[in-house]
């Protein structure tokens, strides 16, 4: 599809300030103080010294560079994270806009992309989903569903309460077979945003998705350190979710035409 490529640029660059904003997600989120997570206040300031950051300082990717990766004042090491995430989310908007044009899939594509993203970064560094994400996207999810129409909001909502209920059981019965908690209630929340927007057939092939490369990358760990290890399972429930909102519907029709041939 041809898109105008002033649109790519803009697509670009909003990505590349949301990614910005994301990286204060990542950071402030994951405390475990709740009166601490405010996104808005205070306005940044760098880690080490607590001196704030000028708005010069704050460009996505070009002040990192500029800087060399290094705070204005005190001169330590600045996290290379923040560049890396600020460029992904670009790069997310952009190659949605390229694959769906400039359509409701696309705002879609890019909304769920970005959450995915601080999901899976905040479950993988501190082993836990925030909510914050989890009722964000499931608001956004069911709103752009209703583009579609009364049905496509109903398979959405259905989406939702699919995900919820279907994790929900696994970590009931986790906790049975296992005595200990197997699905933390974050993995449950994040599921029923997922289904907002990838609907129940599409949430049931998430967890699935999400099954199989958690075991391909924790099954060699688990053989090569013989120790129990927790897993951060929103991160491949995240990886299962994308690779789901991408080529669920392939997934899907292919399955059904198998079952018909059996
Ligand atoms: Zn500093």
């Amino acid at each position: 599809m041809a898109v105008d490529p002033i649109l790519v640029v803009a697509a670009g660059l909003w990505g590349l300030c949301l990614g910005s904003f994301l990286n204060v997600c990542i950071l402030r989120l994951a405390n475990e103080d709740k009166k601490q997570r405010s996104l808005f206040h205070p306005p940044s300031t760098c880690p080490r010294c607590g001196r704030r950051i000028a708005w010069r300082d704050n460009i996505p990717i070009v002040s990192w560079l500029v800087l060399r990766g290094r705070c204005r004042s005190c001169g330590k090491p600045i996290s290379m994270q923040y560049p890396i995430i600020e460029a992904v989310v670009g790069v997310l908007w952009i190659a949605a806009l390229l694959a769906y044009g400039p359509t409701v899939r696309f705002l879609t594509a890019g909304v769920l992309g970005t959450i995915l993203l601080g999901i899976a970064v905040t479950d993988a560094r501190h082993y836990l989903i925030p909510d914050e994400y989890n009722w964000t996207g499931l608001v956004l999810g069911l709103g752009l569903s209703l583009t579609a129409g009364v049905p496509g909001f109903i398979d959405k909502v259905l989406g939702a309460a699919a995900g919820f209920a279907l994790l929900y059981a696994v970590g009931m019965v986790g906790g049975w077979v296992f005595k200990e908690e197997a699905m933390g209630g974050g993995d449950i929340k994040m599921m029923a945003m997922v289904g907002a927007f990838v609907g129940w057939k599409g949430v049931l092939l998430t967890v699935f998705a999400g099954s199989v490369f958690g075991s391909l990358v924790y099954v060699p760990l688990l053989l090569l350190h013989r120790r129990k290890r927790h897993v951060p399972f929103g991160v491949f429930l995240a990886m299962g979710a994308a690779v789901v909102f991408v080529f669920g519907a392939t997934i899907i029709d292919w399955y059904v035409r198998f079952l018909r041939a059996g």
